[in-house]
Protein backbone atom coordinates (compact mmCIF):
# COMPACT_ATOMS: atom_id res chain seq x y z
CA UNK A 1 0.00 0.00 0.00
CA UNK A 2 1.10 3.93 -1.01
CA UNK A 3 2.32 5.55 1.77
CA UNK A 4 2.13 9.23 2.13
CA UNK A 5 4.26 12.16 3.90
CA UNK A 6 2.60 15.87 4.80
CA UNK A 7 5.21 18.20 6.29
CA UNK A 8 2.65 21.30 6.28
CA UNK A 9 -1.15 20.75 8.25
CA UNK A 10 -3.35 22.70 10.86
CA UNK A 11 -4.66 22.55 13.70
CA UNK A 12 -7.43 24.08 16.06
CA UNK A 13 -4.35 25.86 17.86
CA UNK A 14 -4.78 27.46 14.59
CA UNK A 15 -7.53 27.60 11.88
CA UNK A 16 -7.89 24.40 11.53
CA UNK A 17 -10.92 21.93 12.49
CA UNK A 18 -9.19 19.26 14.02
CA UNK A 19 -7.63 19.20 17.40
CA UNK A 20 -3.51 18.49 17.80
CA UNK A 21 -4.38 14.97 19.45
CA UNK A 22 -6.62 13.90 17.01
CA UNK A 23 -4.84 15.12 13.83
CA UNK A 24 -2.06 11.88 14.00
CA UNK A 25 -4.92 9.32 14.23
CA UNK A 26 -6.59 10.82 11.13
CA UNK A 27 -2.65 10.54 9.56
CA UNK A 28 -2.33 7.09 10.46
CA UNK A 29 -5.43 6.07 8.77
CA UNK A 30 -4.47 8.00 5.82
CA UNK A 31 -0.78 6.04 5.02
CA UNK A 32 0.81 8.59 6.62
CA UNK A 33 4.20 7.37 7.91
CA UNK A 34 5.65 10.99 8.77
CA UNK A 35 3.60 14.49 9.64
CA UNK A 36 4.51 17.84 10.57
CA UNK A 37 2.34 19.94 12.45
CA UNK A 38 2.33 23.70 11.28
CA UNK A 39 -0.15 25.95 13.03
CA UNK A 40 -0.07 29.27 12.15
CA UNK A 41 1.88 32.06 14.14
CA UNK A 42 1.54 28.93 16.84
CA UNK A 43 3.36 26.25 18.41
CA UNK A 44 0.84 25.40 20.75
CA UNK A 45 -0.70 22.15 19.23
CA UNK A 46 2.83 20.74 19.09
CA UNK A 47 3.03 18.47 22.63
CA UNK A 48 -0.17 16.93 22.01
CA UNK A 49 0.24 15.52 18.96
CA UNK A 50 3.68 15.01 19.46
CA UNK A 51 2.69 12.57 22.31
CA UNK A 52 -0.33 11.08 20.17
CA UNK A 53 1.84 10.78 17.35
CA UNK A 54 4.49 8.96 19.91
CA UNK A 55 1.90 6.34 20.84
CA UNK A 56 0.72 5.44 17.34
CA UNK A 57 4.41 4.89 16.17
CA UNK A 58 4.08 7.99 13.40
CA UNK A 59 6.89 10.24 12.85
CA UNK A 60 6.16 13.58 13.91
CA UNK A 61 7.80 16.86 12.89
CA UNK A 62 7.53 20.17 14.83
CA UNK A 63 6.71 23.24 12.97
CA UNK A 64 4.94 26.09 11.96
CA UNK A 65 4.26 28.31 9.54
CA UNK A 66 4.35 32.31 9.76
CA UNK A 67 2.62 34.60 7.86
CA UNK A 68 4.86 37.25 6.48
CA UNK A 69 3.75 40.65 4.26
CA UNK A 70 5.63 41.43 1.28
CA UNK A 71 5.14 44.09 -1.18
CA UNK A 72 2.60 42.21 -3.39
CA UNK A 73 0.90 40.26 -0.29
CA UNK A 74 1.72 36.99 1.88
CA UNK A 75 4.49 35.05 1.73
CA UNK A 76 4.38 32.37 4.19
CA UNK A 77 7.26 30.51 5.90
CA UNK A 78 7.56 27.22 7.51
CA UNK A 79 9.49 25.94 10.09
CA UNK A 80 10.36 22.35 10.47
CA UNK A 81 11.84 20.17 13.22
CA UNK A 82 11.48 23.19 15.69
CA UNK A 83 13.49 22.55 19.33
CA UNK A 84 11.26 21.78 21.99
CA UNK A 85 12.41 25.20 24.19
CA UNK A 86 12.63 28.06 22.16
CA UNK A 87 11.54 31.31 24.48
CA UNK A 88 12.61 33.91 22.28
CA UNK A 89 10.62 32.50 19.55
CA UNK A 90 7.89 31.87 21.70
CA UNK A 91 8.18 35.80 22.52
CA UNK A 92 8.18 36.16 18.66
CA UNK A 93 5.02 34.27 18.40
CA UNK A 94 3.23 35.79 20.89
CA UNK A 95 3.49 39.21 19.84
CA UNK A 96 2.21 37.62 16.08
CA UNK A 97 -0.92 36.32 18.18
CA UNK A 98 -1.69 39.65 19.80
CA UNK A 99 -1.88 41.23 16.48
CA UNK A 100 -3.89 39.03 15.21
CA UNK A 101 -6.15 39.25 17.99
CA UNK A 102 -6.66 43.03 16.70
CA UNK A 103 -7.34 42.56 13.36
CA UNK A 104 -9.85 39.69 14.12
CA UNK A 105 -11.32 42.00 16.45
CA UNK A 106 -11.68 44.89 14.09
CA UNK A 107 -13.11 42.14 11.11
CA UNK A 108 -15.63 40.93 13.66
CA UNK A 109 -16.88 44.40 13.70
CA UNK A 110 -16.92 45.27 10.43
CA UNK A 111 -18.34 42.47 9.79
CA UNK A 112 -21.48 43.27 12.39
CA UNK A 113 -21.50 46.56 10.69
CA UNK A 114 -22.07 44.74 7.57
CA UNK A 115 -25.06 43.32 9.03
CA UNK A 116 -23.73 39.60 9.80
CA UNK A 117 -23.53 39.41 13.72
CA UNK A 118 -21.05 37.19 14.64
CA UNK A 119 -20.89 35.43 18.00
CA UNK A 120 -17.90 34.95 19.15
CA UNK A 121 -19.11 31.64 21.48
CA UNK A 122 -19.58 30.39 18.19
CA UNK A 123 -16.18 29.93 17.54
CA UNK A 124 -13.89 26.94 18.91
CA UNK A 125 -10.67 29.51 19.12
CA UNK A 126 -9.69 32.19 20.55
CA UNK A 127 -9.78 35.44 19.05
CA UNK A 128 -5.63 35.34 18.84
CA UNK A 129 -5.68 32.07 16.92
CA UNK A 130 -8.85 32.87 14.92
CA UNK A 131 -8.15 32.58 10.98
CA UNK A 132 -9.89 33.89 8.53
CA UNK A 133 -10.92 30.42 7.66
CA UNK A 134 -13.14 30.08 10.30
CA UNK A 135 -14.78 33.25 9.70
CA UNK A 136 -15.94 32.03 6.40
CA UNK A 137 -17.65 28.61 7.75
CA UNK A 138 -19.34 30.40 10.08
CA UNK A 139 -20.39 32.95 7.57
CA UNK A 140 -21.48 30.00 5.26
CA UNK A 141 -23.18 28.05 8.56
CA UNK A 142 -25.66 30.87 8.87
CA UNK A 143 -26.23 31.38 5.25
CA UNK A 144 -24.42 34.74 4.36
CA UNK A 145 -22.64 32.84 1.41
CA UNK A 146 -22.78 29.56 -0.14
CA UNK A 147 -19.43 28.67 0.01
CA UNK A 148 -15.68 29.39 1.56
CA UNK A 149 -14.61 30.74 -1.09
CA UNK A 150 -17.54 33.11 -1.92
CA UNK A 151 -16.83 34.22 1.58
CA UNK A 152 -13.52 35.50 0.44
CA UNK A 153 -14.28 36.32 -2.80
CA UNK A 154 -16.98 38.82 -1.14
CA UNK A 155 -15.86 39.76 2.13
CA UNK A 156 -12.48 38.16 3.56
CA UNK A 157 -10.36 38.20 0.98
CA UNK A 158 -7.71 41.24 0.44
CA UNK A 159 -9.31 44.41 -0.64
CA UNK A 160 -13.07 42.93 0.21
CA UNK A 161 -15.00 44.93 2.54
CA UNK A 162 -14.26 42.83 5.50
CA UNK A 163 -10.96 42.76 5.46
CA UNK A 164 -8.75 44.03 7.72
CA UNK A 165 -4.71 43.92 7.45
CA UNK A 166 -2.31 42.42 10.05
CA UNK A 167 1.01 43.92 10.67
CA UNK A 168 3.31 40.25 10.40
CA UNK A 169 7.22 39.96 10.03
CA UNK A 170 8.74 40.19 6.64
CA UNK A 171 9.57 37.33 4.71
CA UNK A 172 13.50 38.05 5.58
CA UNK A 173 12.63 38.64 9.46
CA UNK A 174 10.47 35.02 9.47
CA UNK A 175 13.32 33.57 8.12
CA UNK A 176 15.88 35.07 10.59
CA UNK A 177 13.55 34.31 13.24
CA UNK A 178 12.87 30.57 12.63
CA UNK A 179 17.00 30.26 11.51
CA UNK A 180 17.91 31.16 15.12
CA UNK A 181 15.81 28.24 16.42
CA UNK A 182 18.39 25.89 14.14
CA UNK A 183 14.88 25.01 12.49
CA UNK A 184 14.54 23.97 8.75
CA UNK A 185 13.41 26.80 7.21
CA UNK A 186 10.76 26.46 4.25
CA UNK A 187 9.29 28.78 1.93
CA UNK A 188 5.13 27.94 1.77
CA UNK A 189 3.54 27.22 -1.58
CA UNK A 190 5.80 30.14 -3.44
CA UNK A 191 3.87 29.57 -6.43
CA UNK A 192 1.10 31.08 -5.08
CA UNK A 193 1.98 34.21 -4.22
CA UNK A 194 -0.34 36.74 -5.72
CA UNK A 195 1.64 38.49 -8.46
CA UNK A 196 0.26 38.01 -12.04
CA UNK A 197 1.42 34.96 -14.19
CA UNK A 198 3.94 36.94 -16.51
CA UNK A 199 6.06 38.09 -13.29
CA UNK A 200 5.58 35.13 -11.16
CA UNK A 201 9.03 33.62 -11.74
CA UNK A 202 10.65 36.93 -11.58
CA UNK A 203 9.61 37.61 -8.75
CA UNK A 204 10.37 34.41 -6.85
CA UNK A 205 13.83 34.31 -8.24
CA UNK A 206 14.27 37.84 -6.86
CA UNK A 207 12.56 36.46 -3.28
CA UNK A 208 14.87 33.68 -3.60
CA UNK A 209 18.01 35.57 -4.10
CA UNK A 210 16.91 37.58 -0.56
CA UNK A 211 15.69 34.89 1.28
CA UNK A 212 18.75 32.18 0.49
CA UNK A 213 21.52 34.63 2.04
CA UNK A 214 19.52 34.58 5.18
CA UNK A 215 19.37 31.22 5.78
CA UNK A 216 16.72 29.42 3.62
CA UNK A 217 16.98 25.85 3.44
CA UNK A 218 13.85 25.03 1.05
CA UNK A 219 10.62 25.54 -1.04
CA UNK A 220 7.60 23.68 -0.80
CA UNK A 221 7.54 22.27 -4.19
CA UNK A 222 4.41 20.14 -3.83
CA UNK A 223 1.17 21.41 -2.33
CA UNK A 224 -2.70 20.80 -2.52
CA UNK A 225 -3.27 23.69 -4.39
CA UNK A 226 -0.21 23.31 -7.31
CA UNK A 227 -0.85 22.34 -10.72
CA UNK A 228 2.14 20.24 -12.26
CA UNK A 229 3.73 23.42 -13.88
CA UNK A 230 3.88 24.62 -10.63
CA UNK A 231 5.37 21.66 -8.95
CA UNK A 232 8.08 21.46 -12.12
CA UNK A 233 8.77 25.54 -11.70
CA UNK A 234 9.36 24.82 -7.72
CA UNK A 235 11.50 21.91 -8.43
CA UNK A 236 13.97 23.83 -11.35
CA UNK A 237 13.67 27.02 -8.96
CA UNK A 238 15.19 24.79 -6.14
CA UNK A 239 17.82 23.08 -8.38
CA UNK A 240 18.94 26.85 -9.71
CA UNK A 241 19.18 27.99 -6.01
CA UNK A 242 20.54 24.92 -4.46
CA UNK A 243 17.24 24.44 -2.15
CA UNK A 244 15.70 21.77 -0.52
CA UNK A 245 12.19 20.72 -1.22
CA UNK A 246 9.54 19.91 0.73
CA UNK A 247 5.70 19.27 0.17
CA UNK A 248 2.12 18.85 2.25
CA UNK A 249 -1.42 19.22 2.03
CA UNK A 250 -1.88 22.26 3.43
CA UNK A 251 -4.89 20.36 5.63
CA UNK A 252 -7.00 22.97 7.78
CA UNK A 253 -10.03 20.17 8.32
CA UNK A 254 -13.44 21.54 7.44
CA UNK A 255 -11.88 25.31 6.85
CA UNK A 256 -10.22 23.89 3.60
CA UNK A 257 -13.06 21.32 2.42
CA UNK A 258 -12.19 18.96 -0.25
CA UNK A 259 -8.05 18.98 0.75
CA UNK A 260 -7.43 15.69 2.62
CA UNK A 261 -4.36 14.59 4.89
CA UNK A 262 -0.86 13.81 2.59
CA UNK A 263 -3.17 13.51 -0.62
CA UNK A 264 -4.26 17.32 -0.70
CA UNK A 265 -7.43 17.18 -3.34
CA UNK A 266 -6.39 13.33 -4.03
CA UNK A 267 -3.51 13.62 -6.40
CA UNK A 268 -1.07 14.65 -3.95
CA UNK A 269 2.08 12.40 -3.05
CA UNK A 270 5.21 13.75 -1.41
CA UNK A 271 8.02 11.49 -2.63
CA UNK A 272 9.19 10.15 0.79
CA UNK A 273 13.02 10.73 -0.32
CA UNK A 274 12.40 14.45 0.48
CA UNK A 275 11.97 13.38 4.23
CA UNK A 276 15.51 11.85 4.19
CA UNK A 277 17.20 14.80 2.32
CA UNK A 278 15.34 17.26 4.82
CA UNK A 279 16.48 15.07 7.53
CA UNK A 280 19.42 15.25 6.62
CA UNK A 281 20.16 19.12 6.89
CA UNK A 282 18.12 18.73 9.86
CA UNK A 283 21.39 16.52 11.31
CA UNK A 284 23.93 19.16 9.97
CA UNK A 285 22.09 22.11 11.44
CA UNK A 286 21.18 20.71 14.75
CA UNK A 287 24.46 18.37 15.49
CA UNK A 288 22.59 15.12 15.06
CA UNK A 289 19.60 15.54 17.45
CA UNK A 290 16.12 15.76 15.68
P1 LIG B 1 -5.45 34.62 8.13
O1 LIG B 1 -4.13 34.07 8.60
O2 LIG B 1 -6.46 34.68 9.24
O3 LIG B 1 -5.32 35.90 7.37
O4 LIG B 1 -6.04 33.54 7.09
C1 LIG B 1 -5.24 33.11 6.05
C2 LIG B 1 -5.72 31.77 5.55
O5 LIG B 1 -6.95 31.96 4.84
C3 LIG B 1 -4.77 31.15 4.55
O6 LIG B 1 -3.85 30.31 5.18
C4 LIG B 1 -5.69 30.35 3.65
O7 LIG B 1 -5.82 29.05 4.20
C5 LIG B 1 -7.03 31.04 3.76
N1 LIG B 1 -7.35 31.82 2.56
C6 LIG B 1 -6.81 33.00 2.16
N2 LIG B 1 -7.37 33.42 1.01
C7 LIG B 1 -8.29 32.47 0.67
C8 LIG B 1 -9.21 32.31 -0.42
N3 LIG B 1 -9.31 33.23 -1.39
N4 LIG B 1 -9.99 31.20 -0.43
C9 LIG B 1 -9.90 30.27 0.55
N5 LIG B 1 -9.06 30.36 1.59
C10 LIG B 1 -8.26 31.44 1.66
ZN1 LIG C 1 -4.43 28.45 7.60
FE1 LIG D 1 0.20 29.14 4.06
FE1 LIG E 1 -0.71 26.56 5.81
Amino acid sequence: MRKYIDLHTHSTASDGTVSPGELPALAAGNNIVALALTDHDSIAGLDEAAARAERLGLEFIRGCELSCTAEYGEVHVLGLWLPGYIPEFEQSLALLRERRKRRNQRMLEILKNLGMPVDLAEFPQNLNSLGRPHMARLLLRKGYVRSIQEAFERFLGKDRPAYFPKENYSPEEAVKLLGQTRALVVLAHPLLINVPKNILRDQLESLLQKLVPLGLDGLEAYHSEYGNADVRLALELADKYRLLVSGGSDFHGGNKPGVSLGKGCGDLCVPCSVLDKLKARVREKQGGQE
